[in-house]
C-alpha cells in the first residue's frame, strides 16, 4: 500500500521554543537540564503531531540543539583539537562551544565556521579534517531519541547524514586533503550507530546524501560505493538513501547501483528525473516519491501530481512507493493555523510544515483507493488550485503588459561606461579614492523601541517621523564633519532590507510567526511573493530627499535588488522565477527614476544576495546569471548617463562569475574583501575590471575597531590591483549591527586612512 513518510520537521517549535530555551540557557538563566527538557518537549510534540496526521514513517535524530551537520561532528568524535576535548562523549559545553565560540577567562575559542546548507537560507557548522585525523563513537543522540520515541508510543525512522556528504561538505586547511581518504575511517562508527539502532528496535534509517545532486568527481562516486556496501552490510537496517534539492542527473546510476533498499528523490525541484529512474531502477528499490515541496510555503496541486504517482505505482506496484516531502520540512514554516489574522484569499493557497502532513496523508490515501474518505479534501484541494490559478489577487494585467513590454534597450544605460565616467566626474566632482558607507548605520535601541512604540500604536506618526528626522540628521552632521564624500541617510525606518521593500509593494504577503531555522537559535521570517508584483508610490524617496536637504554633499539613495528581494523571499510557484524577478525590477526602476527626479546624484541597488542564488550545478550558471544581470541592470538602467549607480555584495568570491560582475554594468560596486587582506581582489585584476569599485577596508562583522595604519595597507595593498581612479574607500558592510562607539572611530580612522594614501599618491606624482 502507498503510504504517506516524512523526512524532517521543523525543530523550532511553534513559537520559536528552542530559540527561547537556547538564549537562556547561553545567559546562564536557566541550567543544562531546562534546556535539555525544553527541547525534549519539542520532540514531543513533534513525534505526536506528525503521528496524529496518519504518517506511516515519521523521523527521529532530525531534532538538533544546534545543527545536524554538527550533531555528525560529535557523533564521530572530531573534535578539533583546539576545543580541549577528551571523554567518552561530547558534553554540552564543548557542542556549544564548537557552534558558537567559547570565552570565559583567558579562554578565548574561536567557533567552527559556519556556511550555506546547499542553496537553502539554513547555515551548518563545517567539519574540519586533517589527515591522519581519528574518530571515535562519541554521541548517543540517534540511538537516545529513537528510544525516545519509542516510549511515546512512535515508531521512528532515524535520519543520520550520510558519510559521503559529511566529508565533501568539510573543509581542511591543507588545500591538497581529500577528506574522501577518511571515509575509512568513519564507516566502522556509523557502522556501530546503526547496530545500536537495530538493537534498539529500528527497522528503518533514512540517510541523507544530498550531494548526490551536485556535479562529483569520479573519486566520490566510488567513495559512494565503498561506504554502502560497508553500511549495508554493517547491520540488518534497511537504508533508505535520500537526495534532495535537485535531479541526480549522471549520479542517478550511482545511486541505483547502491546496495540499499529505498531511495528517496526530489521530484519537485526535477521532476523529470522520474522517468530515467522508473527505467533503471532494480527490482525491489523502494522509492520513495519527493512530490510535496519541503523548500516553500505553496499547497500542493494534487491534480498536477496525479500523472506522476500514478506512473510510478503502476510501474513499481503500491507497495514499493513512499509519498513524501521532498526534502526535510525544516524549510518552510511550522504552522499556517498559528497565523491568526492573516489575508483569507492568500491563506487558502498556503501550507505550512504542519498543513503538508495533511497534504501527504490524503495523497496516500487517495493512492491507496480511499478516495472516498479524502473526497472532500481533494474538492478543496481543486478549489484552492483553480482560485490560484485565476484570482485577480495574483494576476494584473497592468504588470503583465509592463513586463511584455520590455525592451533590449530598457536593459542598457544611455551612455557606455567611459563616458558615463566622464560625465559623472564632473556632475559630482569627487576627490580621488572617494569616501562613503554602506548605507545602514546602527539600529540602536533607541531606533527599535521608537518603531515599536508607533506599530504599537504607542506613539504617532508625527511623532516617529519626528524621532527620524533627527535622526537622519545627526547622522548626516556627523558624516560631513569627519568628513565623508558620499552620504546615506541612514536607513533608520528600515527593519529589513528586504521586508522594508516588500511591505510597500503589491504583491507580497507577511506572516507573524512564519519563521524558518537560518542557524542555531536564528530565524528568519521571509516575505511571501504570492501575487504580480508592482509599486504603488515612491519607497524611499521622501527619507532620501529629506537626507540631501540636509546638505550639499551627494547623499546615496539606497535600494534594495530585484534578485536578493527574490532570493530572501517565499517566491510564488506558479511562473518562472526569472518572471517574478522581471516584475520586482521593474518596480524598482520606478523607484530608481523617482530617485533621480527628487535631484539624487548616487543610486545604490544591493544585490547581497546574487551569488548565492547560483544553481548547484555548474551546468545550470550561466541560465541563472543572464536572467539575474538582466533583472539588475533593468532596474538600473533607466537613468541619465550623470547618475552614479553604484551596487554592493556581502562576499568577495567573484574568481567564478566576475564575467556576471561586470555584465552588471554598475559604476561602483562595493564588496567584502577586509577580512582576506584584498587577496580575493585578484579575480578583479585578472579580468581587468573596467568600473571603479570599493573593497572593505573595515570588518563590520566583529565588533574590534580597525587601526588606521591597518586601513592605510589594505588600500595599499588595494593599489596594486586598482588605478588610484578606480578605488573608493568603505567598509565591509553595512553599520547596523554594530554600535556607534564602534562605528564612530572606525569610520573617522577610515576617512583618515583614505586622506593619507591620497596625501601618499599626491607626493608620488607632483604637479606641474
Ligand atoms: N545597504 C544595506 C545596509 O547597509 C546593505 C546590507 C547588506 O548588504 N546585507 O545595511
Ligand atoms: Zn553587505
Amino acid at each position: 500500500m502507498v503510504v504517506a513518510t516524512n523526512l524532517g520537521y521543523p525543530r523550532i517549535g511553534p513559537r520559536r521554543e528552542l530559540k527561547r530555551a537556547l538564549e537562556r540557557y547561553w545567559s546562564g538563566k536557566i541550567a543544562a537540564s531546562d534546556l535539555l527538557d525544553a527541547a525534549a518537549a519539542i520532540r514531543r510534540d513533534n513525534w505526536a503531531t506528525q503521528s496524529a496526521a496518519g504518517l506511516s514513517s515519521v523521523p527521529s535524530n532530525d531534532f538538533s540543539l544546534y545543527d545536524q551537520i554538527l550533531d555528525t561532528t560529535a557523533m564521530l568524535g572530531a573534535v578539533p583539537k583546539r576545543y580541549g576535548w577528551s571523554g567518552e562523549t561530547v558534553d554540552l559545553t564543548t557542542y556549544f562551544a564548537m557552534a558558537r565560540g567559547h570565552q570565559e577567562g583567558d579562554v578565548d575559542l574561536p567557533a567552527m565556521e559556519m556556511t550555506k546548507w546547499f542553496d537553502t537560507n539554513y547555515h551548518y557548522i563545517v567539519p574540519e579534517f586533517h589527515a591522519g585525523q581519528s574518530f571515535q563513537f562519541a554521541s548517543t543522540k540517534p540511538v537516545d531519541e529513537f528510544s525516545e520515541a519509542r516510549e511515546q508510543g512512535v515508531a521512528t525512522r532515524p535520519v543520520l547524514v550520510g558519510p559521503v556528504t559529511y566529508l565533501l561538505l568539510g573543509k581542511s586547511d591543507d588545500e591538497a586533503f581529500d577528506p574522501l581518504t577518511l571515509l575509512d575511517s568513519i564507516l566502522p562508527i556509523y557502522a556501530e550507530v546503526l547496530q545500536r539502532l537495530e538493537a534498539a528496535g529500528a527497522e528503518w534509517v533514512q540517510i541523507d546524501e544530498p550531494v548526490l545532486v551536485l556535479d562529483l568527481e569520479p573519486a566520490a562516486r566510488d567513495a559512494f560505493a565503498r561506504a554502502y556496501e560497508s553500511l549495508t552490510a554493517a547491520s540488518g537496517l534497511k537504508i533508505l538513501l535520500t537526495t534532495y534539492f535537485g535531479d541526480l542527473r549522471e549520479n542517478l546510476s550511482t545511486a541505483l547501483a547502491l546496495p540499499v533498499h529505498g531511495l528517496h528523490v526530489d521530484l519537485v525541484r526535477a521532476p523529470d528525473q522520474l522517468d530515467d529512474i522508473l527505467t533503471d531502477i532494480p527490482d525491489g528499490l523502494l522509492l520513495s516519491l519527493g512530490v510535496i515541496d519541503g523548500r516553500n510555503v505553496w499547497k500542493a496541486d494534487f491534480r498536477a501530481l496525479n500523472d506522476r504517482i500514478a506512473t510510478a505505482i503502476d510501474r513499481l506496484g503500491p507497495d514499493r512507493i513512499q509519498i513524501a516531502p521532498s526534502c526535510s520540512l525544516l524549510h518552510t514554516p511550522v504552522d499556517l493555523d498559528l497565523e491568526t489574522d492573516f489575508d483569507p484569499d492568500v491563506r487558502q493557497w498556503l501550507a505550512f510544515a504542519r498543513q503538508k502532513l495533511d497534504e501527504l496523508v490524503v495523497l496516500s490515501r487517495a493512492f491507496a483507493g480511499d478516495t472516498d474518505a479524502v473526497a472532500a479534501e481533494l474538492q478543496a484541494n481543486r478549489a484552492a488550485a483553480g482560485s490560484r490559478a485565476e484570482s485577480d489577487r495574483i494576476h494584473s494585467r497592468t504588470v503583465a503588459s509592463r513586463t511584455a513590454a520590455v525592451t533590449e534597450s530598457m536593459l542598457h544605460r544611455a551612455a557606455e561606461y567611459e563616458d558615463r565616467r566622464a560625465f559623472q566626474n564632473e556632475h559630482l566632482e569627487l576627490p580621488l579614492l572617494p569616501t562613503t558607507t554602506i548605507g545602514s548605520f546602527p539600529q540602536t535601541g533607541d531606533v527599535r523601541s521608537a518603531r515599536a512604540a508607533f506599530k504599537r500604536g504607542k506613539s504617532t506618526r508625527e511623532e516617529y517621523d519626528a524621532f527620524l528626522r533627527t535622526a537622519i540628521e545627526d547622522s548626516i552632521r556627523w558624516q560631513e564633519e569627519i568628513g565623508l564624500d558620499v552620504l546615506v541617510h541612514g536607513e533608520f525606518e528600515r527593519t529589513d532590507m528586504v521586508e522594508y521593500f516588500a511591505q510597500k509593494l503589491n504583491g507580497f504577503a507577511f506572516t507573524k510567526r512564519g519563521w524558518v531555522q537560518s542557524y542555531g537559535s536564528r530565524c528568519v521570517r521571509p516575505p511571501i511573493i504570492y501575487g504580480d508584483v508592482s509599486r504603488e508610490d515612491p519607497m524611499t524617496v521622501e527619507w532620501t530627499r529629506y537626507a540631501q536637504s540636509l546638505t550639499d554633499r551627494p547623499v546615496k539613495g539606497m535600494l534594495t535588488g530585484p534578485v536578493t528581494i527574490l532570493q530572501w523571499s517565499f517566491v510564488r510557484d506558479d511562473q518562472p522565477e526569472s518572471d517574478t524577478c522581471r516584475q520586482i525590477a521593474l518596480a524598482i526602476r520606478d523607484e530608481v527614476r523617482d530617485l533621480e527626479w527628487t535631484g539624487i546624484k548616487i543610486i545604490q541597488i544591493d544585490e547581497a544576495a546574487l551569488r548565492e542564488g547560483l544553481p548547484l550545478r555548474r551546468a545550470d550558471w550561466d541560465k541563472y546569471l543572464d536572467w539575474a544581470v538582466a533583472c539588475f541592470r533593468l532596474s538600473s538602467s533607466g537613468v541619465s548617463p550623470e547618475i552614479q549607480v553604484h551596487t554592493h555584495m556581502c562576499y568577495s568570491e567573484f574568481n567564478d562569475i566576475i564575467h556576471a560582475i561586470t555584465a552588471m554594468d554598475a559604476d561602483v560596486i562595493s564588496i567584502e574583501s577586509s577580512r582576506s587582506k584584498m587577496e580575493l581582489l585578484d579575480a578583479f585584476a585578472a579580468y581587468d575590471y573596467p568600473a571603479e569599485i570599493g573593497p572593505g577596508v573595515y570588518d563590520i562583522h566583529s565588533p574590534r575597531v580597525p587601526g588606521e595604519p591597518e586601513m592605510e595597507d589594505l588600500l595599499d595593498l588595494a593599489l596594486d590591483v586598482f588605478s588610484s581612479r578606480q578605488l573608493w574607500v568603505n567598509p565591509d558592510c553595512g553599520l547596523k549591527t554594530r554600535t556607534w562607539d564602534e562605528v564612530r572611530p572606525a569610520v573617522e580612522r577610515m576617512v583618515s586612512a583614505a586622506q593619507k594614501v591620497r596625501d601618499k599618491l599626491a607626493a608620488a606624482q607632483p604637479s606641474a
